[in-house]
């Protein structure tokens, strides 16, 4: 037998009764998280103070160390697979994709180069594709999963920047050169991440236009015409266009199409954040809000919001992965391959080197539901989100604050008689009457100068007594 003296690691017996203790734990665990609070108490520095502030000198026994977390990090948890918790976008580990994590952890697979994984490159490029089926969009695209939306969004900006090839960033940089100031649009409810990706592009966050949008929150092509033209007459170089399926705030959705038919006109890179709503294309009623997708240059979508893989995971699709490849690759002597010149070595694709086997939870999520399966628990969301927001529609001084085409619903409560700024600070005091139950975790967004609470329904555990919940507390904390 094997001890951890041996070569410094637990050793086979050990391993496999705690490996079944946790099984039992976590099994546990996902059939009924509501038995803990899906918030903790919210005191900064608790779980620091549980904890030894120095590192152990001897070794500990894992027993020790798995009791610990049970006793001293999991009280300090906010419970995201908890059916309770309607805040930011509600997402799902779901059990396929908990065992693909064990494997992937296991397996320890950096697939940077094909030959450094070949089935996990493989099964990158598959993955990629079987989603890219089942949102129904056409073929021609290359898919490849990052960590997050930030980065693929990040990705796509590099890729609009390098389209120009006169430009030259990637050998130049930007400073002490005599270039123009580039721009980018979005809609003014687009997602702070593309104001990100400007800031670390070099571009600057002031050059990304925020288009004004329309009474239903949707880019208005008009205006984002009009700021195009102006860019244009003040010497500026436009670039790129974002427009979003399901906007973070209130998942409105911008008219693609349109805004695909400017940027063909005008020549410039069309990115589309799908990041939570992307997955609606799996539902046929839905589809029509990917519609104008499939001419975009870029396109990205989160199964780790809505596609109950655990975090992370976001797949990148680009029509143009020769042009991303121009702005990323980069190959080191060392990381020179025979076969290079016909296989997929992910590392060109992007500025990051090694990458997690993340193929490997979405083949398993994809497998374990089957399209029918995500069809189901998608339109069961978005008809849970229909249902709250009757009940909130049917009561005097609650009001629906925007659209849902989805599974999430913005409202507020309004009594009679209030300044803006009163009901504003009425409904923030409702929400942490909500967050102090223990029992719904929900977030709040502003629109405009309007605060709004938000209901958003993405965990496959969230049912109807759930939202029943939520009302009473709702309706409860607006009583006070
Ligand atoms: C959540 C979200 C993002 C950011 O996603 P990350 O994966 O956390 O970077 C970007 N865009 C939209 C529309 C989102 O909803």
């Amino acid at each position: 037998m094997t001890t951890p003296a041996d070569f410094g690691d637990v050793g086979a017996p050990e391993f496999r009764e705690r490996a079944h203790e946790l099984v039992e734990w976590i099994a546990r665990y996902l059939d009924a998280p509501e038995r803990y609070p899906v918030l903790p108490p919210l005191v900064p520095g608790a779980t620091r103070n549980r904890l030894s502030p120095s590192p152990p000198k001897e070794a500990e026994p894992l027993a020790r160390i798995l009791a610990d977390f049970e006793t001293q990090i999991l009280p300090g948890l906010t419970h995201w697979n908890h059916p309770g918790f309607l805040a930011y976008f509600a997402n799902t580990a779901s059990a396929p994709g908990v065992l693909a994590e064990f494997l992937i952890a296991a397996l320890n697979v950096n697939g940077m180069l094909w030959r450094t994984g070949p089935a996990a490159t493989e099964l990158e490029q598959l993955t990629t594709d079987w989603l890219r089926q089942l949102l129904g969009l056409s073929d021609g695209w290359f898919g490849m999963i990052n960590d997050l939306a930030s980065t693929s969004t990040l990705y796509a900006l590099a890729a609009a920047r390098e389209v120009d090839a006169e430009l030259d960033v990637r050998r130049k940089g930007l400073a002490g050169r005599d270039l123009p100031v580039m721009r980018i649009y979005c809609s003014e409810h687009a997602h702070s991440s593309v104001d990100k990706a400007a800031m670390t592009l070099g571009i600057g966050f002031e050059n990304v236009v925020r288009v004004k949008a329309d009474a239903e929150f949707r880019m208005r092509p008009d205006a984002l015409r009009e700021a195009i033209t102006a860019d244009r007459a003040r010497g500026m170089k436009p670039i790129a266009v974002v427009a979003t399926v399901g906007t973070t705030s209130i998942t409105s959705v911008d008219p693609v199409p349109t805004i695909a038919d400017i940027c063909a006109a005008e020549k410039l890179w069309l990115h589309v954040d799908g990041a939570y709503a992307g997955v609606a294309g799996a539902v046929p009623e839905l589809r029509h809000h990917l519609d104008g997708v499939d001419r975009a240059d870029s396109f990205v979508v989160n199964p780790h919001k809505w596609l109950f893989t655990p975090m992370d995971c976001s797949v990148f699709f680009t029509r143009r992965p020769e042009v991303l490849k121009r702005a990323f690759s980069l190959v080191a002597a060392y990381l020179e391959t025979a076969e290079q010149d016909v296989v997929v070595n992910y590392m060109d694709y992007g500025f990051q080197l090694g990458r997690r086997f993340r193929a490997l939870k979405l083949w398993m999520v994809l497998r374990a539901f089957g399209a029918d399966g995500i069809a189901a628990r998608i339109r069961h969301h978005c008809e849970l989100a229909t249902m709250f927001a009757g009940w909130v529609r049917a009561e005097s001084e609650w009001e629906i604050a925007a659209p849902h085409p989805f599974s999430t619903v913005c409202f507020r409560h309004v009594p009679a008689g209030l300044s803006l700024a009163e009901v504003n600070a009425h409904n923030a005091r409702i929400l942490d009457r909500v967050n102090e139950s223990g029992d719904i975790f929900m977030s709040h967004t502003m629109l405009g100068t309007t605060y709004v609470l938000r209901v958003a329904i993405g965990n496959l555990r969230t049912g109807e007594s759930h939202l029943a919940r939520a009302w009473e507390l709702l309706r409860g904390g607006a009583a006070v």
